[in-house]
C-alpha cells in the first residue's frame, strides 16, 4: 500500500488510515521486557503484526497486512519511555551554560537570580500559543528520538496563573501531539524572587491555593517537589506532597540531587510512585526506596551535563534490588539533553549498567515510573505499538555509537514516522 507523507521536524510521517494492519516482517533481534518470564528478551527472526494502535500477534512467519516493513537487517525495541522532563520553558539558557564554562558553579549562578527563577520571567510573560509551539517542537524531536511516551513538569511558572497556563499547553500539546504526555504539577520547583525571604509564604500558597486550582483544573497527574536543602526541605516538601495527596495527585520527587536531604526517607514515608536524581543518596534512603517500593530514576546527564563526576549509587541500588529507570531531565538549565540513546550511552559508561538493564529502565521501568506498563514499555501481544526501528543489529551497538542517530522508524500508537 503506497502511503501519503507528510513533513513533522525531523520526520516523515506516512500518514495511515485509523485501522490500517501493520507487519514488521523478519525482525533480526526484538529486544523487550517479557512479562511472563520477568526479564528482557531477545526474540531473533520474528514477526510483530499491528492493528490498529496495537500489538496483536508476535511469532515466526505472520500472513499478510496493509502495510509491511522489512526488519531482516534491524534491531527493534519498545518506543522509550522518559518519565522526568521540564518541556514547558520560553528560551534556553546558553548564557549560564557560558557562566559554568568559566567556573561558576549551577548553585552559585542560581543564589545570583539565575537558574531555574531565570526561566520563569520568560513564561510567566509568554502567551499559551507561543509555549505551545515551543513545546511542539521539543516533542518533535523528542519522537525522532525514539521517546514515545513522556512525563511534562510544569514549575517555571510560580505563581497560580503561569502553573495553570504551563498545565494548560501540556495537555494541549498532549491532545494534538503524536506522543503521549503525561502532566506533572511543580509548583515547589523553586522559590520564586517575590517570596526569596519568606519561603514559608510560598509553601502557603501552594497548599492553599496552587493546588485547590491545579486539582480543579483538572490536567495534572502528578505533583512533584524539589526536595533538598536549601531549595525545599524535607519538611516543606512533606507539606506540599500531603497535600498534593489530599487533592488527589499522585506524588514524584526531585530528591538527594546536590547533599543528602533526607529526600529519599520522605519519598518511601509518603509512598511516592518515583524518587529521580538520588546522587546524594544515603544507605538508609536506598533502603527506605526498596522497602516502599518507590522507584529510582536516575538521571545521568544532568551530572554530565553540569560537568560532575559523582553519579548516582546504581550498583548499590541494583544489589538491593531497586526498580531503576532512567530518565533525561531535559530543562533549560542544568541538562539540555533529549536524546534517551544518549542517555543509554551515559548509563552504560558512568553507571556500569549492563545494556539489557538500560533498555529494561528506559523503556519497561519508565513506563511504570509512569503506571502505564501494562500498556506500554514493552512489545508484547496486547501492549500499544510503540516501537523503535534501528539501522542496527546488536542492542549493544545503541551506546556505543555515541553520536550516531542510528534510528531509522519510529511507530507510535501504530503510525509509522520515518527519520528524514
Ligand atoms: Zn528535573
Amino acid at each position: 500500500m503506497q502511503l501519503r507523507m507528510q513533513k513533522i521536524g525531523a520526520l516523515i510521517f506516512r500518514v495511515t488510515k485509523n485501522n490500517m494492519s501493520l507487519i514488521l516482517k523478519n525482525i533480526k533481534n526484538c529486544v523487550t521486557w517479557d512479562s511472563e518470564r520477568g526479564g528482557m528478551l531477545i526474540h531473533e527472526n520474528i514477526d510483530i503484526a499491528i492493528e490498529k494502535d496495537q500489538i496483536v500477534e508476535m511469532g515466526a512467519h505472520l500472513g499478510s497486512a496493509d502495510h509491511a516493513i522489512d526488519c531482516s537487517k534491524n534491531l527493534v525495541t519498545p518506543g522509550f519511555v522518559d518519565s522526568h522532563t521540564h518541556p514547558v520553558f520560553l528560551e534556553g539558557r546558553e548564557k549560564e551554560f557560558s557562566m559554568r564554562l568559566q567556573g561558576v558553579s549551577y548553585e552559585e549562578i542560581a543564589r545570583a537570580g539565575g537558574g531555574i527563577v531565570s526561566s520563569v520571567s520568560g513564561v510567566r510573560e509568554a502567551s499559551e500559543e507561543m509555549l505551545i509551539k515551543k513545546m511542539t517542537e521539543r516533542m518533535d524531536t523528542f519522537l525522532s528520538l525514539g521517546t514515545t511516551t513522556i512525563e511534562a513538569k510544569s514549575g517555571y511558572g510560580l505563581d497560580k496563573d503561569s502553573e495553570l497556563k504551563s498545565l494548560s499547553v501540556i495537555d494541549k500539546v498532549n491532545q494534538a501531539h503524536a506522543i503521549d504526555i503525561h502532566p506533572t504539577f511543580m509548583g515547589a520547583h523553586a522559590i520564586p524572587q517575590e517570596f526569596k525571604n519568606d519561603p514559608n509564604a510560598y509553601v502557603q500558597l501552594i497548599c492553599e491555593e496552587m493546588l485547590p486550582a491545579v486539582r480543579k483544573q483538572g490536567i495534572a497527574e502528578y505533583c512533584d517537589v524539589f526536595c533538598e536543602n536549601g531549595y525545599f526541605s524535607s519538611d516543606m516538601s512533606k507539606k506540599i506532597l500531603l497535600t498534593a495527596k489530599e487533592h488527589g495527585l499522585k506524588i514524584r520527587l526531585h530528591a538527594d540531587e546536590f547533599q543528602n536531604s533526607l529526600a529519599a526517607n520522605l519519598a518511601g514515608e509518603l509512598n511516592a510512585v518515583s524518587a529521580d536524581h538520588l546522587m546524594a543518596i544515603s544507605d538508609e534512603g536506598i533502603r527506605a526506596l526498596k522497602e516502599n517500593n518507590v522507584i529510582a530514576t536516575l538521571l545521568p546527564g544532568t551530572t554530565f551535563f553540569l560537568g560532575k563526576t559523582e553519579y548516582a549509587p546504581y550498583a548499590k541500588m541494583k544489589a538491593l534490588g531497586l526498580d531503576i529507570a532512567l530518565a533525561t531531565d531535559f530543562n533549560p538549565g542544568s541538562c539540555h539533553i533529549q536524546s534517551m540513546p544518549f542517555i543509554l550511552s551515559l548509563a552504560c559508561i558512568y553507571l556500569k549498567m549492563d545494556i539489557l538493564d538500560a533498555i529494561k529502565a528506559t523503556t519497561v521501568m519508565g513506563a511504570k515510573a509512569l503506571q502505564v506498563e501494562d500498556e506500554k514499555g514493552s512489545l508484547e501481544v496486547g501492549k500499544k505499538a510503540d516501537i523503535v526501528i534501528w539501522d542496527l543489529v546488536d542492542p549493544v551497538q545503541i551506546p556505543y555509537s555515541v553520536s550516531k542517530d542510528c534510528i531509522d522508524t519510529v511507530i507510535k500508537n501504530g503510525k509509522i514516522f520515518k527519520n528524514s
